[in-house]
């Protein structure tokens, strides 16, 4: 699949709701959410492992387990997927 397929795809399934977080990191490696905490010497989030997952991701689920799902941190989708090359580069490799 080519980048115009991959892009008009990525343009199609953000109509409805977020896509799919593909386990990028590009978002924490951005910004903390509000249970991270950045380092600034890496320029990324302390929790994030090295295969780009949360490191804390049970304990958050555990925390905002009596949450809304609209409200919980994880489960929603991709919150940052516009221009972002990480996803990208992760989506291409999976075709
Ligand atoms: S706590 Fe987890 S989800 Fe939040 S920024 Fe850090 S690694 Fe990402
Ligand atoms: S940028 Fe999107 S796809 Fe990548 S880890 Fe964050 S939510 Fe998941």
């Amino acid at each position: 699949m080519d980048w115009d397929e991959i892009l008009k795809e990525l343009q199609n399934e953000t109509e409805d709701s977020c896509p799919e977080c593909v386990q990028c990191g590009y978002c924490c490696k951005h910004t903390p959410c509000y249970y991270g905490k950045w380092d600034s010497d890496k320029s990324k989030c302390i929790y994030l492992t090295e295969n780009n997952l949360c490191g804390i991701y049970d304990k958050i689920v555990e925390l905002e387990k009596d949450k809304p799902k609209s409200e919980r941190m994880f489960g929603s989708g991709c919150c940052l997927n516009f221009m972002n090359p990480d996803r990208l580069k992760k989506l291409q490799n999976k075709k």
